[in-house]
């Protein structure tokens, strides 16, 4: 049996732990060949004896991330997934939180997709940008600067999509509810004192979700690697939810 992918050559950033590792773990096995980087490079080199083809990438390096996506030859599937979560209000986000939060979660995610854009262009792709339901789906307490970076991606998304529609080149950001990764951890942790405790954190981060549970790194893959496939190949420009109905 043949993979949904079998044949694509795919480029994942931030792909040491949560998502990003669970995405491109999903697009080998469906016979996709790829490459996935991350800030750490430690992270990452677990993959290589899944067959994955493993880089060092600090998507905010400009010149490192030209001659990463050279490297790795003409893409089919760039997947977007590098990006943080600042806790904060329009109140209490300092100039270094706003510039952090922009310079990796949007302005990285440009000059990547830049970079990536031309090759694909001449072969037709997909290009997916991790989002989230914070941001313009949904307001979200204390994402401030985040929701607003996730919101500047869902633009983005849309105007890759519109620009490039007549040269099979698809562009769709996916925007997630709570999922259980690793820096969801940290998340927890960070609020536990107000929360009361550790598992008072964690019940209030799962219960956003009507569905009472988190969602998993390896849901949000599927849908990457939905989108990735020829099955979406009439879907573009669309920000889609999958959040166990945060958002309902
Ligand atoms: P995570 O936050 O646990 O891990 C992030 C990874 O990004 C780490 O491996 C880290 O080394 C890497 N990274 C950090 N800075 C980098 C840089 N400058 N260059 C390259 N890599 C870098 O992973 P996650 O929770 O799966 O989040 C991944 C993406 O999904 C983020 O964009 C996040 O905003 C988004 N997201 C997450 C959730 C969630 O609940 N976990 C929900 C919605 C959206």
């Amino acid at each position: 049996m043949t993979g949904r992918l079998q044949g694509k050559r795919a480029f994942v950033t931030a792909a040491g732990q949560g998502i990003g590792r669970a995405t491109a773990l999903a697009f080998a096995r469906e016979g996709a060949r790829v490459v996935a980087t991350d800030l750490d490079g430690g992270k990452v080199g677990p993959l290589s004896a899944e067959g994955i083809e493993v880089h060092a990438l600090d998507v905010t390096d400009d010149k490192a991330v030209t001659s990463a996506v050279a490297a790795a030859g003409p893409l089919d599937i760039l997947f977007n997934c590098a990006g943080f979560v600042h806790q904060n209000t329009a109140i209490t986000c300092t100039d270094q939180d706003w510039d952090f939060a922009f310079t990796l979660n949007v302005r990285a995610m440009w000059k990547v997709t830049q970079a990536a854009l031309p090759g694909m262009l001449e072969r037709g792709g997909s290009v997916i940008n991790m989002a989230s339901a914070a941001g313009s789906i949904k307001g979200a307490p204390n994402r401030f600067v985040y929701g607003a970076t996730k919101a500047a991606i869902i633009g983005m998304t849309k105007s890759v999509a519109a620009d490039h529609v007549t040269n099979g080149l698809r562009c769709n950001a996916i925007c997630p509810g709570t999922v259980d990764t690793p820096s969801l951890g940290d998340r927890i942790a960070a609020n536990a004192a107000q929360a009361g405790s550790v598992e008072a954190a964690r019940t209030a981060f799962v219960a956003r979700q009507a569905m009472g549970r988190l969602g998993s790194p390896e849901e949000i893959a599927a849908l990457a690697v939905w989108l990735a496939s020829d099955e979406a190949a009439f879907v573009t420009g669309q920000a889609i939810v999958i959040d166990g109905g945060w958002t309902l």
